[in-house]
């Protein structure tokens, strides 16, 4: 093995750290906060929390996703490392792949898309936009085209969301009529618009529309798998259709293969 690559590993471990810590904190205190157990609450000293340790009062283990994010993220700093991406090269590319990596995990446990996040996404798209297209364009003009992308993005999945809203008012009149109570899901999480905004920065106009056709298709593949699965375990019924789908990852994992692969 490459001694080098010690350098890109350990970097890759402390990216792990700030990927977990964040999905720790941020969906419950909204900010950088003290860890705290997810079983019992009691707080964890630094010491303890930075080892993964398991929790000194209630025994519990820190849980698979820890240990997960930080094996990948060790695995992905190493082979980007030695891979670079073409259009970010590694150090761009490592803030992207933390971001990525913490809108992920939030997403998935929480189906929650946080504005701090959306916020910080939005310098992070517009810096990558214009850092991609500066290649081709001029200063001006590639502020201009990560900026169109974003509001392609932004503007696209609004009117989706828009329609989804009207589906479930639908749904909820239908379900009130038959005495069921309004379960408030949507198909679409609102927080994939901003989420859809960032991306729409980052790729600009040129590939916004690739990633959210992409996205959508892999998610679309993926929910059509998940219904035979059901239906093959007899477990399908008509709202299995409805259930909410959490579609953010799938745009994320369409940006990751155009902006890294
Ligand atoms: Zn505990």
């Amino acid at each position: 093995m490459d001694i080098f690559l010690i350098f890109p590993m350990i970097l890759g471990w402390f990216a792990g750290y700030f990927v977990n810590y964040s999905s720790d904190v941020l969906p419950h205190t909204r900010r950088f906060s003290q860890p705290v157990c997810s079983h019992c609450q009691t707080p964890f000293s630094w010491a303890d929390y930075l080892t993964l340790r398991a929790c000194r009062t209630c025994g519990k283990g820190r849980g698979p996703r820890t240990w997960l994010v930080q094996i990948l993220a060790v695995a992905s700093f190493s082979y980007f490392w030695l891979v670079p991406s073409k259009a970010l090269g590694f150090w761009l590319g490592a803030v992207v792949l933390i971001y990525f990596g913490v809108i992920t995990v939030i997403d998935l446990e929480h189906r929650l898309i946080l504005h701090p996040t959306s916020l910080f996404g939005a310098i992070l798209g517009l810096i990558v936009g214009t850092y991609i297209y500066s290649h081709k364009y001029s200063m001006l003009a590639s502020v201009g085209q990560s900026l169109l992308g974003g509001i392609i993005g932004f503007g696209i999945m609004f009117l989706l969301y828009q329609v989804g809203a009207l589906v479930a008012r639908f749904r909820a009149r239908k379900m009130q009529a038959a005495g069921q109570a309004d379960d408030e899901e949507e198909a679409l999480g609102g927080g994939d618009v901003y989420l859809l905004g960032v991306l729409g920065l980052m790729l600009g106009k040129d590939f916004i529309v690739n990633a959210l056709v992409l996205g959508a298709l892999f998610g679309g593949v993926v929910s059509l798998l998940l219904i035979i699965a059901l239906l093959v375990r007899r477990r399908y019924s008509s709202d299995a259709l409805m259930t909410f789908i959490p579609y953010g990852p799938y745009f994320i994992i369409a940006a990751f293969y155009m902006l890294f692969l």
